[in-house]
């Protein structure tokens, strides 16, 4: 799955949303959040991102790791 990472906060700029083929990307708070039940890795949204937010998950670097647990937190806790 893909995943939103830091500098997405406070910009949810939402071009990401209006791309993705299957409407898998959620405003939550400060952020967008992508449902990994829902997205099929077209890869679409981390072109059109005007912040480089977002990566799959293998590829998150080191310092945005966090992100992916609050990623799986987001949607868990719905
Ligand atoms: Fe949507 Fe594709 Fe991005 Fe997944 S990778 S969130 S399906 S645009």
């Amino acid at each position: 799955t893909y995943v939103v990472t830091s500098t997405c906060i406070d910009v949810k700029d939402g071009i990401c949303q209006k791309v993705c083929p299957v409407e898998c990307i959620y405003e939550g708070g400060r952020m967008m959040y992508i449902q990994p039940d829902e997205c099929i890795n077209c890869g679409i949204c981390v072109s059109v991102c005007p912040v480089q937010a977002i990566y799959e998950d293998a590829d998150v670097p080191a310092a945005e790791q966090a992100f992916i647990a609050a990623n799986v937190e987001f949607f868990g806790a719905g």
